[in-house]
């Protein structure tokens, strides 16, 4: 009999996992898949930073380490939010977890209590609502389409919030869309959220340096609500190291005690060796970060061309991030050689997998049921092979 817990019984299984599984178990059964789901990139993790893991084994890093992290390790990423976003923070107020997806977890949890009311601006990532739901929270969506760039505006936020408002978890650069805030708009919503003083940010900038329009500007930069935003960064997407499992939370101090306190209960720190390759990371030359987003940007513009040919799909310029998330809505209706109906997005990237054998994610997972997902960390002989393929599935749907 299965018993699981109602909380878990609430639960979604992650779609973007779930659809990258399902790729990997068509290709396992010898169909050529190219998997445009997970977002991941591409690239092996740079050579000095594999050295300084290899280094770290040999020097015996093989012990427990601190819960927040190495004292090293956080005074390196003190040290790169100063350099890099102009941001002062102290060690003791950074926590490092097992990827920024631990870290959002933990800080929905030490913040959420039972009906606290979460905004989420759609299309979100798809695992904060389910962290809300764990949380016993409730999720705010605010909607924010193609048609303003899926960027929410200060009058939505404003509206959205009520007594209960306990957080906004906004992501810039954007998983799925792209999106990224400027520092003028950044501005925008600090400004609403300084009349609010019982809310938090959540500010999910774990695609930090994937970003095409020049610098990345960090909503903690406003001075006004600085002591009630929590960033959230890690080593996934920037350094090419997702295996890696290492993100981080730089929080005011009482938060970071509370993330310590249930991480010290839950999973303690993450991985020494993990700690000791992001010291590297962050210490070590930058090069190879900018050398990632311009391979990055070149295939953003690849892409974006390519999708803009086939027709049925609008999609929008991302400013960061290595998603496209074009609009597939005018599809829905149409029938399949086999005579089924694309009814939803769903339908639509279930098609493109079985019939196109691309994998795509659908946008009713990230709140947009009207869109769908597509990752471009992959080379460009892949992209071109993928969307060609898109193409003639979608051209063969009546
Ligand atoms: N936030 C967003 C928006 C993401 O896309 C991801 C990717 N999984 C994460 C957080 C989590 O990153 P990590 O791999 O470091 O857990
Ligand atoms: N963030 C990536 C994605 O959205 C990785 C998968 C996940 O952790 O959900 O595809």
């Amino acid at each position: 009999m299965n018993q699981i817990s109602d909380r878990l019984a609430a639960l979604s299984p992650s779609a973007t996992l779930a659809m990258s599984q399902k790729s990997s178990e068509l290709k396992a059964q010898g169909v050529d898949v190219i998997n445009l789901s997970v977002g991941e990139p591409d690239f092996t993790t740079p050579t000095h930073i594999k050295e300084a893991a290899k280094k770290a084994i040999d020097d015996n890093f093989s012990f427990y380490t601190p819960v927040t992290g190495y004292a090293s390790l956080r005074q390196a990423i003190c040290q790169k939010l100063k350099n890099e976003n102009g941001l002062e923070y102290t060690p003791d107020q950074i926590v490092c977890s097992n990827g920024a997806k631990q870290s959002v977890c933990n800080v929905v949890l030490a913040l959420v209590n039972k009906g606290d009311e979460v905004i989420v601006p759609a299309p979100y990532w798809v695992s904060y609502t389910e962290m809300v739901k764990l949380a016993e929270g409730t999720n705010v969506i605010v909607k924010a389409g193609i048609d303003q760039n899926f960027k929410i505006t200060p009058a939505q936020l404003e509206a959205a919030i009520t007594p209960k408002t306990k957080a906004l978890i906004l992501c810039s650069p954007s998983n799925p869309t792209g999106a990224v805030y400027s520092a003028a708009e950044l501005k925008g919503l600090a400004e609403v959220i300084a009349k609010h003083p019982n809310m938090y940010v959540i500010a999910d900038e774990i695609y930090e340096h994937i970003n095409y329009i020049g610098s990345h500007a960090s909503i903690a930069a406003n001075k006004e609500i600085a002591d009630r935003v929590i960033i959230i960064n890690g080593v996934s997407k920037g350094y090419a190291m997702t295996g890696w499992r290492l993100g981080w939370i730089a929080a005011p101090l009482w938060i970071a005690k509370a993330c310590s306190k249930l991480q010290g209960q839950y999973t303690s720190a993450p991985s020494s060796i993990a700690q000791k390759a992001s010291e590297a990371a962050y210490l070590g030359d930058q090069s190879c970060v900018e050398t990632m987003r311009q391979a990055f940007e070149k295939r953003k513009k690849l892409v974006v061309g390519l999708v803009k040919d086939i027709k049925g799909f609008v999609v929008n310029e991302p400013d960061g991030a290595f998603y496209v998330f074009p609009e597939c809505k005018s599809l829905f209706g149409k029938k399949t050689p086999a005579g089924e109906t694309i009814k939803n997005a769903d339908d639509l990237a279930m098609y493109l997998l079985m019939e196109g054998h691309v994998a795509c994610v659908s946008g009713d997972a990230f709140g947009d049921p009207d869109c769908i997902r597509m990752s471009y960390a992959t080379s460009d002989e892949k992209l071109v092979e993928a969307f060609a393929r898109i193409k003639k599935a979608v051209e063969n749907l009546k």
